[in-house]
């Protein structure tokens, strides 16, 4: 710091300013005090933990998927490998589908397993529509797809669509319960893609 002789007024060099002005910021973090903590932050934990974003059209689709119950339609042979996907062994309660239901009103798959003949086609298009919507129909088997062995027969429906609409077909003379969970799995993969806003 020097006397200006002309002016007689005090004059600072720029390295003293800095200097002055740096002492002066320590002075003032050496003295601050900590910052407030927030005291919502425990809300954004529980905001993580406990909220979940998605749409009505997943959720409705999970539910949907996850709770198909199928209405009892064995016809002939295939039916045991039905059977057999209910049991223990191939467990189709995995998929929420444990319940084979004995009244259309209360399933919304039809799995058809078995040579249907013209005979039971009436009964089959009967218990179909009194199955509630949205519902599904999976044709087990070569009988159930197109009448199988059996196509020539004049008793026999050559193929299960002509009938009721089928969304997945599960080949096979019969087809083995691994067959017809991943028929199952087509037939989830199908709901998934559904939506409330295009089915009106
Ligand atoms: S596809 Fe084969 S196992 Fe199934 S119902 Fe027909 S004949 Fe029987």
């Amino acid at each position: 710091m020097e006397v200006d002789e002309r002016t007689g007024l005090y004059v600072y060099s720029d390295t003293e300013l800095d200097r002055a002005e740096g002492e002066a910021i320590e002075s003032l973090k050496a003295h601050c005090q900590q910052a407030i903590p927030d005291p919502d932050k425990w809300l954004e934990e529980e905001l993580r933990r406990n909220i979940l974003l998605t749409s009505v059209d997943f959720m409705l689709n999970w539910a949907r998927r996850s709770s198909l119950w199928p209405v009892n339609f064995g016809l002939a042979c295939c039916a045991f490998e039905m059977i057999a996907t209910a049991a223990s062994r191939f467990d189709i309660s995995r998929f929420g589908m444990e319940i084979f239901r004995a009244s259309p009103r209360q399933a919304d798959l039809m799995i058809v397993s078995g040579t249907l003949t013209w005979k039971m086609a009436p009964q089959l298009r009967r218990i179909y529509d009194q199955m509630a919507e949205p519902k599904w129909v999976l044709a087990m088997g070569a009988c159930a797809i197109s009448g199988g062995t059996f196509v020539q027969s004049y008793s026999v429906v050559p193929g299960v669509n002509c009938i009721v609409p089928v969304d997945v077909y599960v080949p096979g003379c019969p087809p083995r319960p691994e067959a017809l969970l991943y028929g199952i799995r087509m037939i989830h993969h199908k709901i998934s893609k559904k939506s409330i806003v295009t089915e009106g």
